[in-house]
């Protein structure tokens, strides 16, 4: 094939075919645009392969331990034997394969062409991959993160990220796990579940530090209740490695003996030796800088997902690529704002947020009101022997703000909250709709009546 074959050029070439460059691709077939999805490895990316899908069913497969160890609570013999880790890689791997699978027939389906291989940006219109050059009227950065290392820690049997953890060899008997931020905590509850002594350390002084602080110390309140040591407000300074097991060193306090580290430390964007500086695309710590409309400083050249500065969610991915492909069709979509997109961390308990914690609402000029309500009173939650609050942010006799849930559970009712605050609802509005009894979701309906003033099942 020659520059000039016109097989070679596409209406929009794609450089990554994880959560944004496969949504972007599906898309554009949608809208009838030619596509090249270019792909190193698997169609589907991190959070498929590596991320989202692998990690949710090991926490399946914890809180199923869990419920198992603690059946005297639900009037059960049961107790926790212990993990088959070949098969507890079998599950993961089945749900990942069945869903690798469908993808798989979707992009196929959908008529992009995938092209396999690494992809570099030659210029403003120009990807190579293995010595072939396609040609887009519209490039798609979408190359997406990997786990960050700290400096001075190398990665070996005993020290990982959560890539080489999700393949595991040896299950350990003692973890201590670097960062107590999302990936942090939801493979602190994976271990803690299935049986090892965990110790999470984070520098900051509280965990999950970019929820709203009540979340921070439910959180904090429940892992102590598992028997998770936490050292917050503790840096590491260094990490020994042996056959037999690691030590990790504090700048303060005693080292932690253990047989597994995990790094989980951030994520970094995928953009080194992709051609992206070379070509004059605008970047700022690797990260991929863009206007609202996901356009690069490079006219014609896109970026989506995790290379963009801001939440690193798949379905902000998701959101980004779909955006790209309706701009670049003409259909003139609105931005994906990061303000709206909810959060989701999948520790026992889980978190669930959406829009402003009380104190960012403050500091945006808000005039704010915020009520909590605990799940102790919602029935569902009680039954499911969890407890929790679900706190909402609102504009005095306003909208909602924010909406900040913890609680085994809580994920399922993000999109209540999402539709709370990306709809600019009243509390009063949400309040006079009937929620189901006994659901979990019955508790965010009586959070709106609290903040309503018209509370039903709240102490006063
Ligand atoms: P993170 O930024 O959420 O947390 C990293 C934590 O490590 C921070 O709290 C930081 O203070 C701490 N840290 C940094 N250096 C340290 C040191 N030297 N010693 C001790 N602590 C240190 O990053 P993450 O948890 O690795 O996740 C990466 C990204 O992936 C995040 O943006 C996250 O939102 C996203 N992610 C999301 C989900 C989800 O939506 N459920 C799941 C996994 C990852």
């Amino acid at each position: 094939m020659t520059d000039s074959d016109s097989t070679d050029t596409y209406d929009l070439v794609i450089l990554g075919a994880g959560s944004g460059g496969y949504a972007c691709a599906l898309r554009a077939r949608q809208l009838e645009l030619s596509v090249a999805l270019v792909e190193e490895d698997k169609v589907g990316g991190t959070c498929l392969h590596r991320g989202c899908i692998p990690t949710k069913a090991w926490l399946h497969s914890a809180e199923v331990a869990e419920a198992a160890a603690h059946g005297a609570t639900f009037g059960l013999r049961t107790s926790f034997e212990g993990v088959d880790l070949e098969a507890l890689h079998g599950y993961k791997d089945k749900v990942v394969g069945q869903l690798y699978k469908g993808l798989q027939g979707l992009v196929k389906q959908s008529g992009a062409e995938v092209v396999p291989g690494r992809g570099r940006l030659v210029d403003a219109s120009t990807v190579e991959v293995d010595g072939r050059r396609l040609t887009g009227r519209t490039v798609v950065l979408a190359t997406g993160s990997h786990p960050r290392v700290l400096p001075g820690i190398e990665l070996g049997p005993r020290v990982m990220t959560s890539d080489q953890a999700l393949r595991l060899e040896e299950m350990p008997e003692r973890v201590a796990v670097l960062g107590g931020g999302v990936i942090g905590v939801e493979f602190a509850s994976i271990f803690a579940g299935l049986g090892c002594e965990v110790t999470v350390v984070e520098a900051l002084d509280r965990l999950v530090a970019a929820e709203e602080p009540s979340m921070s110390k439910a959180l904090e309140r429940a892992f102590r209740k598992r028997g998770i040591a936490m050292r917050t407000g503790a840096r590491v300074s260094g990490v020994e490695a042996e056959d037999a097991g690691a030590t990790v060193r504090l700048e303060e306090g005693d080292p932690i003996e253990v047989d597994l580290v995990l790094v989980a430390v951030g994520r970094g964007p995928s953009s080194e030796g992709l051609g992206y500086e070379e070509a004059g695309v605008a970047m700022e710590r690797g990260l991929v800088t863009t206007d609202e409309r996901l356009r690069t400083s490079v006219d014609g050249v896109r970026a989506v997902g995790d290379l963009v500065p801001g939440l690193q969610l798949a379905h902000r991915g998701f959101a980004h690529g779909i955006f790209v492909a309706e701009d670049v069709a003409g259909l003139e979509p609105a931005p994906v704002r990061d303000a709206v997109i909810p959060r989701v961390t999948y520790s026992d308990p889980e978190i669930a947020s959406v829009g402003l914690t009380a104190e960012q609402a403050g500091a945006a000029g808000h005039d704010v009101e915020t009520v909590s309500y605990p799940l102790g009173g919602n029935g569902r939650s009680l039954i499911k022997a969890t407890t929790g609050s679900i706190t909402i942010v609102r504009e005095k006799d306003g909208a909602v703000l924010g909406v900040h849930m913890v609680g085994a559970g809580v994920s399922e009712l993000v999109g209540e909250a999402q539709l709370m605050v990306g709809w600019e609802a009243h509390p009063e509005e949400v309040a006079s709709l009937v929620h189901a009894h006994p659901t979990q979701g019955e508790a965010l309906g009586e959070a709106a009546m609290l903040a309503a003033g018209r509370p039903l099942h709240a102490h006063a």
